[in-house]
């Protein structure tokens, strides 16, 4: 599953996989386990972060094959947060043809640019215990102040709109290719995810059960 930040990727990852029944596999939630738990490929991945240096290619397709031997992923799985490059799409191919459960769909969350800066935008973060808020969907029942903790709420520096201009446009350049990619291999769905969270879940449900059958497909992404 692909889609900008803001798109409501992760709700929509969460709610396919509970509903198809498949595993939801999210590099990025491994890697902040990996990290917190301490486990080897936990150190080796703290070590290059720390750096400022992406984790190579080979690490993140071997914690995603030790992922797919999980019995859960057995009647299909959806990857979030990777394959971020052609190369990573690459060496995924070739792990899922060895394992004989190839990609059946790539969905393309999608949404127009002010959209996106509105939602994002409009985010709050407790500067002492993290909760999130949204000045719309969900706002802190007194002005500026946690529900949780009584800490301070306020926005970001990411979350201004100059800042959340500069991440779609990083986003955009970054996932150009992949979408050519797939969109070649005829296995993208472009999906308009600027409705509700039902809305959306409506037409990925759709475009998931035309391509594959409930239950027995995988998504990549
Ligand atoms: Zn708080």
């Amino acid at each position: 599953m692909l889609g900008p930040p803001g798109v409501g990727k992760g709700t929509q990852a969460e709610r396919i996989a509970s509903e198809f029944g498949i595993a939801h596999i999210s590099t990025g939630d491994m890697f902040r386990e990996a990290v917190a738990a301490g486990t080897e490929l936990g150190k080796t991945a703290r070590e290059y972060m720390a750096a400022g240096a992406l984790v190579p290619d080979e690490i993140v397709v071997g914690m995603v094959e030790e992922r797919l031997g999980r019995d859960d992923t057995r009647k299909g799985f959806l990857l979030d947060g990777f394959p971020r490059t052609i190369a990573q799409a690459e060496a995924l191919e070739r792990l899922l043809q060895t394992l004989g459960r190839p990609v059946t769909a790539v969905v393309d969350l999608r949404a127009d640019e002010e959209l996106l800066i509105t939602r994002l935008s409009g985010r709050r973060v407790c500067a002492s215990c993290g909760a999130t808020y949204h000045v719309q969907n969900k706002p802190p029942k007194q002005d500026g102040v946690c529900d949780v903790c009584g800490g301070e709420v306020r926005q970001r520096e990411d979350d201004r709109p100059e800042a959340i201009r500069e991440r779609l446009r990083e986003y955009a350049a970054k996932t150009a290719a992949l979408t050519e990619h797939y969109s070649r291999l005829e296995l993208l769905e472009s999906i308009d995810a600027s409705g509700t969270p039902e809305e959306v879940f409506g037409l990925v449900s759709e475009a998931l059960i035309r391509r594959a059958g409930v239950g027995t497909h995988q998504v990549a992404g």
